[in-house]
């Protein structure tokens, strides 16, 4: 195990120190060995490593598009300490052996701790409810249960999940989608869905499973997350819900703070995700709940996807986008820029919350304080730089970014104290 002495680094953005990081945690740097390898971190800010509550690493079944080593590759590359790896894969995970195989591949690979996700109905079919308890009771001690990709959209098979999880404290994620609402559907529907051809996706089709979802969780008085929030409308909905006290928490996704619909004007599928990018007032929407607490948290919903996948027509081509190594970029540009959040606010909705809602904050979403676990991540915030998927340490290259430039690099990770980044290279 090294010791790493960190000099002159601003945590959260305040006044420069030191920080020694040794035997897995933050020690006091006056305890520093002779030793110990010096990092100067002159300029940069340190944040608690970030922990992602919506990630998809393909495996098992599609490690064509991503593993969990190079899936956690690319976390440890964008900041991140841990992240909730989604259920979707092939077979899905909705037993105590595949949440207990992704987790192990993530123990393995060392990069960033796993948690997997399980799927609330086998098979994410939405037809019966999977075996919620022995997920949990499983080594992976699996806490958040979602069919991401797909919508509970029975209304009562959410309810008993969302009764169900109550009692090992799980929360229902939920990929708000009325499926009828959206069959066929490629973009979001307004004026330029009818110009250029493609089959509408219409906001109402997420904010009514959000609005039902809201009142079911307050019915039963269990905790409800929602996935990837895309519309101005949903964050009206949530702000509404948490007003009334209903136990309800939700994420948005780098590409709908930053990203607008026009793009599907290129034909391009890279800019093709579920839900679909919207216009300028939902990400100006988003972009206002998330800085007022209405939305939590910042969630990357990284979809890895194989060219063949995504090189095609816009119709054929699979829905999703890269985002674990830019997120921090873009909410940088879009939050941090702008005046909305200040770091402490960034280190709220991309580390402690997250951990809070996966039920992980007893090892990640920490602060960086001497005694607290050493889950850290140094940014620079004056670079820029040109994304070029080529360089990307997922297996895919779907990045709506590429050649834009963004603000900001993640110059090195520590994971329990351990560099798994560092000068912005993989360790
Ligand atoms: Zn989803």
């Amino acid at each position: 195990m090294s010791n790493y002495l960190i000099t002159n680094v601003s945590v959260l953005g305040g006044t420069p120190t030191d920080l020694l990081l040794s035997g897995g945690v933050v020690a006091d740097p006056a305890d520093a060995p002779a030793d110990a390898e010096v990092v100067d971190a002159t300029g940069l800010v340190a944040l608690p490593g970030l922990v992602d509550l919506h990630t998809h690493l393909r495996e098992p079944g599609r490690e064509d598009a991503e593993t969990v080593e190079t899936g956690t590759q690319a976390a440890a590359m964008g900041g991140f300490t841990a992240v909730h790896a989604m259920a979707n894969t092939e077979p899905v995970a909705d037993t105590a052996g595949v949440v207990e195989q992704v987790w192990r591949l993530g123990r393995e690979a060392g990069y960033c701790d796993v948690f997997p996700v399980g799927a609330v109905t086998v098979g994410i079919a939405g037809e019966r409810l999977a075996e919620l308890g022995a997920m949990a009771d499983s080594a992976a001690r699996v806490r958040v249960f979602s069919d991401d990709g797909r919508c509970v959209s029975d209304a009562v098979l959410m309810r008993r999940a969302l009764e169900y999880v109550k009692a090992f404290d799980g929360v229902v994620a939920q990929h708000a989608q009325e499926p009828r609402l959206t069959e066929d559907a490629q973009m979001n529907e307004g004026e330029l869905s009818g110009r250029l051809g493609l089959a509408g996706w219409p906001a109402v089709a997420e904010e009514a499973i959000i609005a039902r979802d809201v009142l079911l969780a307050e019915h039963v008085g269990s905790r409800l997350h929602v996935c990837h929030v895309s519309t101005a409308g949903s964050v009206e909905l949530i702000r509404w819900a948490k007003g009334k006290g209903v136990d309800v928490t939700a994420e948005a996704c780098p590409h709908h703070l930053l990203l607008t619909d026009d793009l599907a004007a290129t034909y391009d599928p890279v800019y093709k995700v579920n839900p679909p990018l919207r216009t300028a007032a939902d990400a100006e929407a988003l972009r206002a709940g998330l800085a007022d607490g209405t939305i939590d948290i910042v969630a990357t919903d990284h979809a890895p996807h194989p060219h063949e996948d995504k090189d095609c027509e816009w119709a054929a081509a699979a829905f999703g986008m890269l985002g674990l190594e830019t997120a921090l970029s873009v909410v940088q540009q879009t939050m941090v820029d702008t005046g909305l959040l200040d770091w402490a606010g960034v280190a709220e909705r991309m580390s402690y919350a997250p951990a809070r809602i996966g039920r992980v904050s007893d090892r990640h979403g920490r602060p960086v304080a001497v005694g607290e676990p050493a889950n850290l991540v140094l940014y620079d915030p004056s670079a820029r730089r040109t994304v070029d998927p080529a360089e990307t340490a997922s297996l895919s290259r779907n990045t709506p970014y590429r050649g834009m430039e963004l603000p900001g690099r993640v110059v090195a990770t520590f994971l329990r104290g351990q560099a798994t980044v560092l000068d912005g290279k993989l360790q």
